[in-house]
């Protein structure tokens, strides 16, 4: 342990911004995914830009190695300190410092968590879209480093597609602040990229400037019911052609994951159904509260009588659109019940959906007693399965199973929770060797000492 190092970032950072090791508590230990759960040296609360430099600095000159800290439910074990490393936790860096109503612009610090930027764009008048299950938990700065995607990617795209500039500090301390507002600007490199997604690799992100939108008049939502995930594709090629850029989320869950949820959330009810069929939760923002509904509805009913979908049950209530989203949000709630179990966000064209799920579902039975949870945003081409029998042995077999099919599909191992630890060694199923190599080569120039968020994403 670098004991002057430790004594140097305490006296600069005071009481609130420096906790001891033995101060800390098990928060800091590991994140969501729960793996390999360690005590870092010391946990750093940095209150400012200038504090994370310092930080980073001084980390820089010994040596010593840094693991990021967002809110922590991350699902890749990202922000799990490894041995000898110290925690930099985002989580006083925190506020919203400026909307700017004519840009459509929210300026943030990095630590705010994200249902706050949602709650603050809403009381300004407008919208903020990114939306995922974590929203009260996980940060904007830990969003835009992973580039989250969640329910609303098919009308507004991943967080990447919602940061207008950003201010982030590189591994020795030098702070880069590209804090730009214009949706135009193409004046030599765009910056910001290289912290958007990359795991706090390359930098530690401080600041931001995000897109806002005006907010819908009118939402509607609806539960369909569809035979088999043809049909669920078909529903999605005939939304897109019927409601246009109004189709805002198209949710899948198959029976394996609405019987899991509702057995162990009996206040979960679904909705009634023939066993065996899919449900896809959809919606539909709009700006005409006249008309919307009548044409959602219309739609849908066309969606019925042209044997696209069995049925639709659309949301009456504020109260009954909740009950549709706690289903499809419940994976949050039976996280307990599902030990020792492989977690996959993977993605494929939707032309190749019905392979992969297929392919899939075939290859997992020969594991005995496994369980399994399909769902997902299929309307971006990304499932999300939860895989397991209980037992931690079988854990890497089935991590090799439906990667090795993933990467023979040309997928992606990780649509939208990033590579963190977990899937490190599974990036070549999705990247070729000389991509693998250019992140290797970035790595090196920006952080030559390899302290920040060493071993993550890069095998
Ligand atoms: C119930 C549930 C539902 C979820 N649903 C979704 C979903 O729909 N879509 C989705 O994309 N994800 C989802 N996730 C995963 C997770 O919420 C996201 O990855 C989220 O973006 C992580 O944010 P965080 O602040 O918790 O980051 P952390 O877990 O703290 O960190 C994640 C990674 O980013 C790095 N990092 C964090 N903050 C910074 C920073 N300021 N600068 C540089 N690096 C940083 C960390 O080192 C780590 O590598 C879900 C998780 C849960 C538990």
């Amino acid at each position: 342990m670098n004991t002057e190092l430790l004594e140097k970032l305490r006296s600069r950072l005071g009481g609130k911004g420096f906790l001891a090791a033995g101060d800390a508590g098990p928060r800091y230990e590991s994140d969501m995914s729960g793996n390999n759960p360690l005590s870092p040296l010391a946990v750093l609360r940095p209150g400012s830009t200038e504090e994370v430099s310092f930080i980073l600095g001084a980390c820089h000159a010994s040596g010593q190695p840094v693991v990021v800290q967002g809110g922590l439910t991350g699902l890749c074990g990202g922000g799990t300190p490894l041995r000898d490393e110290i925690s930099l936790s985002l989580e006083r860096l925190s506020g919203i410092e400026e909307i700017d109503p004519q840009s459509m612009t929210m300026t943030v610090l990095s630590g705010t968590p994200l249902e706050k930027v949602q709650e603050a764009a809403a009381q300004a008048g407008f919208r903020f879209p990114l939306d995922l299950g974590a929203r009260g938990s996980c940060t904007i700065g830990g969003n835009i480093s992973t580039n989250a995607g969640g329910n609303e990617v098919i009308r507004y795209g991943m967080a990447r597609a919602l940061v207008l500039g950003l201010e982030a500090v590189l591994p020795d301390g030098t702070v880069i602040s590209s804090m730009n507002k214009m949706l135009k600007n193409n004046a030599g490199f765009d910056l910001k990229q290289l912290f958007i997604g990359t795991e706090g690799t390359l930098g530690v992100v401080t600041r931001a400037v995000l897109r806002l939108f005006p907010a819908p008049l009118t939402r509607s939502t609806a539960m369909c019911v569809a035979t088999d995930l043809g049909k669920v594709i078909g529903l999605l090629q005939f939304l897109q052609e019927r409601l246009g850029a109004g189709l805002s989320a198209f949710e899948v869950m198959w029976p394996d994951y609405v019987e899991f949820i509702t057995g162990h959330v009996p206040a979960i009810r679904p909705p009634d159904r023939r066993p065996g069929a899919l449900l896809v939760l959809i919606e539909n923002e709009g700006s005409q509260p006249g008309s919307d509904t009548v044409r959602f509805e219309s739609v849908l009913a066309d969606a019925m009588n042209g044997d696209v979908i069995e049925d639709a049950i659309v949301a009456k209530s504020e109260k009954e659109m909740e009950d549709f989203w706690r289903l499809r949000d419940g994976i949050g709630d039976v996280r307990n019940h599902i030990l020792n179990a492989a977690h996959f966000d993977i993605s494929v064209p939707v032309s190749s959906m019905q392979a992969l799920v297929s392919g899939l579902h075939d290859a997992l039975q020969v594991f005995p007693d496994m369980y399994r949870l399909t769902f997902g945003h299929l309307g971006d081409g990304n499932l999300h399965l939860v895989a397991g029998t209980g037992r931690a042995a079988d854990q890497g077999a089935i991590f090799d199973t439906v990667y090795a099919r993933v990467g023979a599909m040309r997928g992606s191992v990780s649509a939208e929770h990033g590579i963190g630890m977990v899937k490190r060694k599974y990036l070549h199923h999705s990247r070729s060797e000389a991509e693998i190599e250019l992140m290797r080569r970035l790595k090196q120039t920006l952080d030559p000492r390899g302290i920040l968020n060493p071993g993550r994403v890069i095998p």
